[in-house]
């Protein structure tokens, strides 16, 4: 670490887990300072504040902020409630950012991040060496920070993936923008209602974004004639393309599942499985989907791509990062959360050992610590900053304890073999089986959480 500890510890995005992060520090006597790209604190969040949380108020506070907004008196809403994104940044996530008063800055994007005089190829006395961050400002202006330890909590929302099956933009995807929409559509909006009121629209992707897409849909069609969804899916359908339902310990996420299901039966959906688009093409004042197969979806007015979020690595290119070549999420948490090989949910808690890089002192946490895995729940990041922040002040003991037991999706099946129904891909081999404890232990979890098979 640089020998000079006056410098702040520089977190990136003042999302909930930027945030707890600030939080965790302080309660180390740790001075963060964090640079929020939008204007506001949880900016990302603000985007989908029409879209309600799976996961209810109990799990998406963090225990340190908590305590570092008690003396305003602040209070945790009902902990059995389920907040909008809305009512996260505003009732939580706000208050939080207004605690911290100047030690966060908004309208300031983190544009590079490097070690002083020393660009990635230098190793000598590279470890003594502070981080330089360069910064850019709402204004245009640039400027240059000095960080003892860097935390990139920048997420992963403006970087959504692709309506192309094989993760490039599918052909005429950038032509045929005005019809593509890469976000739930927030329908109590006048303007985004007319949008897709009485319209056909295809709704690609098989995650809970997507369901609550499907479900909402499903609503409109029964107040506008003429509405209704393709849904467009790279797999087949089987028992667990709709999530863990009732085996879900987040119900509200399973309840997505079953309320998508319910928008297919009820016929405002019709599924269009193993279909890999590679070209939009346009049709009159409609377009289509063209699948590599040669297949071609109806004519549609619509298309909201909701194919899960990959991370923004291009600011980290003078670190030394060490990541995994699928998931681009760290090397030691990627077999954690790896849905080739698991994708129940059954994720294990983890912190700094598995979060660290060959360049010290530098930590990706939150959603962007998943990379392309579509698994992340906010407790996890916060059991990620608590850990980061105890081995940032030296308390190597508390770094490596596990606090927190993760609850499990009761899905399985991997993202390999997507024209097979998920339920026979776990048969395939890519169930809550693995990892096992021992391959767990291996990776240096001190004490794991049992993985269950109870839902597969
Ligand atoms: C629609 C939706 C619903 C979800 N529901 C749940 C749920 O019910 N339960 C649950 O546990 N999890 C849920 N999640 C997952 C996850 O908890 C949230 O995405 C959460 O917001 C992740 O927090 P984060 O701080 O890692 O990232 P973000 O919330 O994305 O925050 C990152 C911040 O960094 C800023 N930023 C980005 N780049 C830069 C840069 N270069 N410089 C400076 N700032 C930057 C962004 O503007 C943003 O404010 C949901 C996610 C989505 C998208």
């Amino acid at each position: 670490m640089s020998e000079d500890h006056d410098l702040p510890v520089l977190v990136i995005g003042a999302g909930p887990i930027g945030l707890a992060a600030a939080a965790h520090l302080i309660e180390r006597g740790i001075e963060p300072l964090v640079l929020e790209a939008g204007p506001s604190a949880a900016t990302a969040v603000r985007e989908w504040s029409h879209v309600r949380l799976f996961s209810p108020w109990a799990e998406v506070v963090d225990p340190a902020a908590e305590k570092l907004l008690a003396p305003t008196g602040w209070v945790r809403p009902d902990g059995a409630a389920y907040p909008t994104g809305g009512d996260w940044a505003e009732q939580y996530l706000q208050p939080l950012a207004d605690v911290l008063g100047e030690r966060a800055r908004y309208d300031a994007r983190v544009s590079g991040v490097a070690r002083a005089g020393r660009d990635r190829i230098v190793d000598s006395g590279r470890d003594g060496q502070p981080f330089t961050v360069h910064v850019t400002t709402a204004d245009g202006g640039e400027e240059r920070i000095s960080a003892r330890a860097v935390i990139d909590a920048s997420g992963t929302w403006s970087t959504p993936n692709p309506l192309g099956a094989d993760g490039l933009p599918a052909l005429g995807e950038h032509t045929h923008t005005a019809r593509i929409s890469y976000r739930v559509p927030d329908l109590t909006d006048p303007a985004v209602r007319a949008r897709y009121a009485g319209r056909r629209t295809a709704v690609v992707g098989t995650g809970a974004s997507a369901f609550t897409a499907l479900a909402a849909l499903a609503d409109l069609a029964e107040q506008e004639p003429g509405t209704h969804a393709v849904w467009v899916l790279r797999r087949g359908i089987g028992s667990g393309t709709f999530g863990g339902g009732e085996a879900d310990e987040l119900p509200a996420r399973g309840a997505l599942g079953r309320r998508a299901k319910a928008a297919v039966d009820a016929g405002h959906a019709t599924a269009l499985t193993g279909f890999r688009t590679s070209a939009v093409e346009r049709d009159g004042e409609q377009v289509e989907l063209v699948a590599e197969d040669g297949r071609r979806s109806e004519p549609l007015d619509e298309v909201v791509v909701l194919t899960g979020l990959r991370p923004d690595l291009s600011f980290l290119s003078e670190i030394r990062l060490e990541l995994d070549d699928r998931l681009q999420a760290p090397s030691a948490l990627a077999p954690l959360i790896d849905p080739n090989r698991h994708s129940c949910g059954t994720v294990y808690p983890h912190g700094a050992g598995e979060l660290s890089h060959p360049e010290n002192d530098v930590y990706l946490v939150g959603m962007k610590s998943y990379g392309r895995a579509p698994t992340f729940l906010a407790m996890t990041g916060y059991e990620q900053v608590r850990s980061v922040a105890a081995a940032l002040a030296g308390d190597h003991e508390a770094a490596a304890r596990v606090e927190l037991t993760l609850p499990e999706t009761g899905v399985c099946g991997g993202a390999g073999l997507f024209d097979q129904p998920a339920a026979e891909q776990a048969s395939a081999g890519g169930c809550c089986s693995t990892p096992t404890a021992p391959e767990v232990l291996s990776i240096g979890i001190g004490a794991p959480v049992q993985p269950s098979t109870g839902g597969c």
